[in-house]
Parts: structure tokens; C-alpha cells; sequence
């Protein structure tokens, strides 16, 4: 199937590894032009230049962190240097938290709001008037199961999630007479090296190896009974990206091997 995406540019936040790597991998093979960033600069270059030359696709890495205002300048900047605007966007930089409500100090919160919520306000305003001259564009903001369903010991984690999501409804509604489509994906267990890191140490204190952790999460919560790969979740994101999808618009896709415990 054409997903018709053959010469766009997408941003990606946080498209080093992860999900955003397999979300730019998707797009490189459909012949989508990419700028990708990411805190640690030489990563997120080197990323960058794999990717362009194995799929023959112009992509650029930044060095931006998403919670400063003036890398996220410089992130646009870059953008509009190379490739004049953007037709797609993916807020996806993030990362889980652990504390408690009545022990988290309010720079952690701030700094959460500014990770979650406030790059994906700030991106979005940078990049739309590019999207409103090109004739239209998509925004996917990546926010977590967790948006709704939330886990006990990351709750501010759970809320900035939860605020992402209401953002990319209202922000839908306003975009919608530009011809620009913005939804949310609510993924569930990724299996990324951040969950490779946790297993490593949280399967220690249990005696069991981190596959075996893995293994006791993945059975424990999903009802498919595994993690999804990076690459499965990125087939949602291409698929919603694309004219194929043109009549998804203001939504919250979940993509959670049924973890959901509700019907919404
Ligand atoms: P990873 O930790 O594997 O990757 C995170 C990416 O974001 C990296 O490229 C990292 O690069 C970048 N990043 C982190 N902080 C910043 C920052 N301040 N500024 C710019 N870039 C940043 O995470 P995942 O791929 O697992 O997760 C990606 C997104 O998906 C997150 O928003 C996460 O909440 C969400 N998600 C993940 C799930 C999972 O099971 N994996 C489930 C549900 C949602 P660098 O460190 O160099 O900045």
C-alpha cells in the first residue's frame, strides 16, 4: 500500500532510540525526510546519519533538549535552514518518573510539565505556520496508557501524560479549518533499552535474570502477553501520519496489547 508520505519531512523529539528511532526508521522507509533530536547531540547525529544513508533519505540530527525554550529556537531553526518547515511532527521525547505526591519537590513537576506538556505547546506553535503554508500537516503527540490508567509510583508521570492528552484535543480543534490532523497514541509496554535498563536493576532485588522480569511484567499486565517491539508501534504511527488516515483526527489511539482495563 502507497501510504502517499514519499517526500514529507517529519520532526521527531527524543528520535534517537527508542520508539522515535523505530518511528523515523518507519517514515525513512516510506521516503520521508527527517530531522531528528535529542539531548545527547553526537547520538542523536549519528542516528540521523544512518538512517539517511540506508534509506537514502536527507536527515539531520539536533542537540536540542525539548524543556529549553531557546534549543527548541534552534531546533526550528535547523528546520527551516534545511528543509523550509515541516509536514509532520512527533512529540515523543519523555521519560518515566518515581516518586511520591507528598515527597516531589515542584521542580520535579516543573520539570515533568516542561517535558510533556510545554515542548509539545512550543513545538507545535514554532512549526504550524510552516504546516498552514504547505497546505496542511499532522501532529502525533506520544503520550502513555498511563494518561488514563495510571501506575502507582510515577504519578507525575500519570498527570503531564494526562495533560498531553487533553492538549492534542484541544489543539486538534483548533487546527482542524488548516487542514492539519492532530491525534495522540497511548502506547502500553515497549520494549526499548529504557525497559532493558529497569529489568537490569529491578530483577536483582527478585533473583531472576532481566528477561525473566520482563518476561513476569509482560504476563503479569497485558493480556497479549508480551511487550510490543519499538518497530510494531511504529507501523501506528506511519499509518496515522499518512493521507490514509484522513479521517482520524482529535483522538487517543491506544496500542497496549490490551492492558486497558476499560472501555472508553
Ligand atoms: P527512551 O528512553 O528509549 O528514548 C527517549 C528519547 O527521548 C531519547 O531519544 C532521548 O534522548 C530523548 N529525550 C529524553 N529527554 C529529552 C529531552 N529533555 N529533550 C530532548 N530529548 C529527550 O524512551 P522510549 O522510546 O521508551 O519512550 C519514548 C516516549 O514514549 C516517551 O515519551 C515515553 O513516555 C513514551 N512511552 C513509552 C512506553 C514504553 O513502554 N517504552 C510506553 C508508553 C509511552 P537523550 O537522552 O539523548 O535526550
Amino acid at each position: 500500500m502507497d501510504l502517499g508520505l514519499t517526500g514529507k519531512v517529519a520532526v521527531i523529539t527524543g528520535g534517537s532510540i527508542g520508539i522515535g528511532k523505530a518511528v523515523a526508521e518507519a517514515f525513512a522507509q516510506e521516503g520521508v525526510h527527517l530531522v531528528l533530536c535529542a539531548r545527547d547531540g553526537e547520538r542523536v547525529k549519528q542516528v540521523a546519519e544512518a538512517i539517511g544513508s540506508t534509506y537514502s533519505v536527507r536527515a539531520t540530527g539536533v542537540r536540542c533538549d525539548v524543556t529549553k525554550p531557546q534549543d527548541i529556537a534552534e531546533l526550528v531553526r535547523t528546520v527551516e535552514q534545511n528543509f523550509g518547515g515541516a509536514d509532520i511532527l512527533i512529540n515523543n521525547a519523555g521519560t518515566g518518573s518515581a516518586e511520591k505526591i507528598m515527597d516531589a519537590p515542584d521542580e520535579k513537576w516543573q520539570y515533568y510539565w516542561d517535558l510533556h506538556v510545554m515542548a509539545a505547546v512550543r513545538i507545535s506553535r514554532a512549526l504550524v505556520p510552516f504546516m498552514q503554508k504547505r497546505g496542511g500537516g499532522v501532529i502525533l503527540n506520544n503520550a502513555s496508557i498511563c494518561a488514563r490508567q495510571p501506575l502507582d509510583y510515577e504519578p507525575i508521570y500519570n498527570v503531564t501524560k494526562a495533560a498531553l492528552v487533553m492538549f492534542s484535543k484541544c489543539l486538534a480543534n483548533e487546527l482542524i479549518p488548516y487542514n492539519i490532523r492532530v491525534n495522540c497514541i497511548n502506547p502500553g509496554l515497549i520494549l526499548t533499552p529504557d525497559w532493558y535498563k529497569t529489568a537490569g536493576i529491578l530483577s536483582k532485588d527478585l533473583g531472576i535474570t532481566p528477561d525473566e522480569y520482563l518476561k513476569q511484567i509482560a504476563e503479569k499486565n497485558t493480556p497479549i502477553g508480551r511487550f510490543a517491539t519499538p518497530q510494531e508501534l511504529a507501523q501506528f504511527f506511519v499509518f496515522l501520519a499518512s493521507p490514509r488516515a484522513s479521517y482520524c483526527v482529535g483522538s487517543t489511539y491506544y496500542v497496549d496489547g490490551g492492558w486497558l482495563k476499560v472501555v472508553i
